[in-house]
């Protein structure tokens, strides 16, 4: 069967995955090698050094292509340095017109680093397109898109951004990873680029730091490709193929993440001491509507503050949970709690992180694929 004929879930175990030639090993080796036997000057089987190609790597980033529908797939080390990937496509004076409630580590990137190669950066509320328009100018090179939004779960129209960049030939970068390739697909809403923190879901098991980038166009391919092998940010083989595993059971972990986000998120909302609770499942949501058209269910992010907005209370909570751990990250099995304001969020000024909901008291949970009962108990017991 054709691999674009196949449904996600046969992609994910399948796609860019053939038995091992040599052995028939089922599962794709790990080619911890750095260098390969060349015949003759020239003559090699497609790989040289494994900066520039490694075959567990070339394995995972087809795999990975396939799942956001793209042509292309490029990995990195962390998703950090696929995003700085994108960016190194610009020249000093170029501008990026970004969404202002983005990952802190991005945000950081933006105004700490690029910045200072002359890169601008301008940040917007990206709920509506036509208000981003008249921030275009002629040196407006690339559109930063993040949906759904972190930590507080908006939700951007990829589709109108998508005809917003065609217009004014811009790139539009969709940073999808908290949808997860199961969830939502960029590429096929019209984005030029899809990235992901691999390190999230779509590793799923919090053991790996990861980024990659999807793709269809050609002298794009060149130009990143030509950049992942220069500045040299890849990821070794051991890791290419633990994701390759995680990868396996994606679209079943997804499923579970979804069921499970929905009952804990309405559950919350019922909770007397709980005060926003964002997730865009909610018919209430600002943009539930571009949710349901964009995405293939709802996730299992979701943030809630609480009355009164204490940082205290939000530490006590956060403290006192047995089945949630406080730590950074998102999307593994486990369940994961989060205080964006001193973690994730820390990086971003506390006048600029209340503008976009970050407030005092926000707590974010990856909802994992526990037993939903226990996630609720654990919640309850918290809250007091
Ligand atoms: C974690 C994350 C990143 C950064 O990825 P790393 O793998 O930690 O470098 C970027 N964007 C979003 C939305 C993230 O959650």
């Amino acid at each position: 069967m054709r691999e674009e004929n196949m449904k996600f879930e046969t992609k994910a175990i399948h796609a860019g995955v053939q038995p091992d030639e040599a052995t028939g090993a089922i599962m794709t080796p790990i080619y911890q090698t750095t260098t390969y036997a060349q015949p003759r000057p020239g003559e090699n089987k497609g790989y040289e050094y494994s900066r520039t190609l490694n075959p567990t790597r070339h394995a995972l980033e087809k795999n990975l292509a396939a799942l956001e529908n793209g042509k292309h797939g490029l990995a990195f080390g962390s998703g950090l340095a696929a995003i700085d990937a994108c960016m190194r496509l610009l020249n000093p004076g170029d501008e990026v017109i970004s969404t202002n409630d983005l990952y802190g580590g991005t945000y950081r990137q933006f105004t700490k680093v690029h910045a200072r190669y002359g890169i601008k950066f301008r940040f917007a509320g990206m709920q509506h397109a036509a208000a981003i328009e008249p921030l275009i100018s002629a040196n407006t090179k690339m559109l930063w898109v993040e949906t759904p939004t972190n930590p507080t779960m908006n939700i951007i129209d990829i589709e109108a951004f998508a005809a917003l960049a065609k217009k004014h030939q811009l790139i539009l970068v969709v940073d999808n990873t908290f949808a997860s390739p199961y969830l939502q697909n960029p590429l096929d809403l019209g984005a030029d680029i899809v990235m992901h923190s691999v390190t999230k879901y779509i590793g799923g098991h919090s053991d790996v730091v990861m980024g990659f980038l999807a793709l269809n166009d050609d002298k794009l391919r060149t130009d990143l490709a030509f950049i992942q092998n220069s500045v040299g940010a890849v990821c070794g083989p051991m890791d290419c193929f633990l994701v390759l595993r995680g990868i396996k059971t994606l679209h079943l972990r997804m499923q579970r993440h979804c069921e499970n986000g929905a009952k804990v998120a309405h559950w919350l909302k019922a909770h007397p001491k709980v005060d926003k609770v964002y997730w865009p499942g909610f018919e209430s949501h600002p943009n539930h509507e571009v949710a349901k058209r964009q995405m293939r269910d709802f996730g299992g992010m979701i943030s809630f503050s609480l009355i009164g907005d204490k940082m205290e209370d939000a530490f006590d909570l956060v403290s006192r949970l047995t089945v949630f751990t406080l730590a950074e990250s998102l999307g593994g099995v486990e369940s994961l709690a989060g205080h964006p304001a001193t973690m994730t969020h820390a990086a971003i000024p506390k006048d600029e992180r209340a503008k976009t909901g970050v407030t005092d008291s926000l707590i974010r949970i990856s909802v994992g694929i526990e037993h939903v009962d226990d996630l609720i108990a654990d919640l309850a017991q918290a809250l007091g």
